[in-house]
């Protein structure tokens, strides 16, 4: 997310009109002053509007670790940092790339990812711990890549709905934003031929986010092939942002982009945050995938780029191959039948209130998109105006979809014990049967 909050940006403004004549505002990169509405601004100004009579549910950002009864209960792994700190190398820097021990566990955990998952190559494509990079989580991948990449005129392809960080870090970078929808009516895919036509020869990548926030989706072995398809005829990486990895439920399959290196580069992006619940960590990745040496380029300037730049404690990494081991599968099964039961219990409660339309259950990450029909709804024009009477009126915390690039959407997380998912939905229910027009006209 963008370092500097709208707060204190309003603030230095407020401040301006308040300064003496001879003292000149200091001027900052303008870039960032155009990062109007991050998540975090938004959320920040609905969280002011809540009704003090009803406890707030949050459904709005998607952190796992906000409800320590339930999914962010201490994961089995915590002792393994307790070991780590004794280690003499948790004192020191580690090297600009990563320690050797946790570049090797990351890429012992993507080749068994793809030994899952044979579904792309003659045979399954692995990485070595030369290829990986470790990161201050994947937000550093993702503007270390970008910065990486960027080149005068340049643009990259973003899915839409998306994750604004990729937005904030492309302005950041100097690379230009171009966006392909993906589909509600087709299970979140996208069409490939608008992929193409956005496409130009100035686009340097595309980005796949899969399993999908904000959507749910999980995308399918044949459309991860032609996003792969294209990616080669435009003779472009893929950034595979995996963070969600693994977490897929309700009939979805998580199929790593990297399966299908041979047929266009991949730069898999991952993360402890999401999958093993320690956001505070701050341990990401990036790998190349490159089995033909398209990426030798990108791959040198990545390593002048990590060495100048500092990635995450060395105490952290040195953690990372028991957390990474096999030895906490229960932990992850268990996390992900719990999300398939709050995709379920929202899913259905949803379904109920007449003015909001789901797609399809959500089958993976731990987010569900909804239409907002406004012409259903008195006093509502959007899904900033939605948000904010909800919460207003019910105390729930919703992300508004326009932030995400879709209007009159809303993005709801999930990742709540089931009880407070259906209270959510009844308030909702009653909000929503309050407001519906045709009601009032009878
Ligand atoms: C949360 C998230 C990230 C950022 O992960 P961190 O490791 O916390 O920096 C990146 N991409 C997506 C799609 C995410 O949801």
């Amino acid at each position: 997310m963008a370092p500097i909050s709208q707060a204190s940006i309003e603030e230095k403004n407020n401040g301006s009109e308040n300064m003496g004549e001879k003292a000149k505002m200091i001027n900052c990169n303008t870039v960032l002053w155009e990062v109007k509405s991050s998540i975090r601004g938004v959320m920040a100004e609905l969280q002011t509007l809540s009704n003090s009579e009803k406890t707030v549910i949050s459904l709005g950002t998607g952190d796992p670790t906000a409800n320590p009864q339930f999914l962010g209960r201490r994961p089995p792994f915590i002792d393994s940092l307790s070991s780590a700190l004794t280690c003499s190398l948790s004192d020191s820097y580690a090297p600009s790339f990563g320690l050797p021990s946790a570049r090797r566990a990351v890429a012992e955990h993507l080749n068994r990812a793809l030994d899952n998952n044979t579904v792309g190559g003659p045979a399954p494509f692995h990485v070595s711990s030369d290829d990986v990079f470790l990161t201050s989580g994947a937000t550093q991948a993702i503007h270390s890549i970008l910065t990486v990449i960027s080149s005068a005129g340049g643009n990259v392809l973003l899915p839409r709905p998306g994750f604004s960080l990729y937005d904030f870090a492309c302005d950041i970078a100097g690379v230009r934003r171009r966006y392909y929808d993906l589909l509600p009516s087709r299970r979140w895919e996208a069409d490939p031929n608008q992929i193409r036509a956005v496409a130009d020869d100035l686009t340097l990548a595309i980005v796949l986010i899969n399993p999908n926030n904000p959507s749910g989706a999980a995308f399918s072995a044949n459309h991860i092939l032609q996003i792969a398809e294209i990616a080669r005829d435009l003779n472009i990486p893929i950034i595979a942002d995996e963070v969600y990895g693994g977490i897929v439920f309700g009939g979805g399959s998580f199929i790593p982009m990297a399966n299908f290196a041979h047929i266009a580069p991949v730069i898999t992006i991952g993360s402890l945050a999401k999958r093993w619940m320690v956001p505070g960590w701050r341990l990401g990745w990036l790998v190349i995938c490159d089995p033909q040496g398209t990426l030798q380029k990108v791959r040198e300037a990545t390593e002048i780029f990590m060495n100048v730049n500092s990635g995450p404690a060395s105490v952290i990494q040195a953690a990372l191959p028991s957390v990474l081991s096999n030895a906490n599968e229960k932990f992850h099964e268990n996390v992900v039948k719990l999300l398939d039961l709050c995709a379920d219990t929202l899913f259905r409660g949803l379904e109920k209130i007449e003015a909001l339309r789901c797609y399809s259950r959500p089958q993976g990450a731990m987010f569900m998109m909804v239409e907002v029909d406004t012409s259903r709804l008195l006093g509502i024009e959007s899904d900033m105006d939605f948000a904010k009477e909800l919460m207003k009126e019910e105390s729930i915390l919703v992300l508004p979809g326009s932030i995400l690039g879709l209007k009159n959407w809303v993005r709801f997380f999930f990742g709540l014990p089931p009880g407070l998912l259906n209270d959510a939905c009844e308030r909702m229910r009653s909000f929503c049967e309050r407001r519906m027009i045709n009601v009032r006209q009878i």
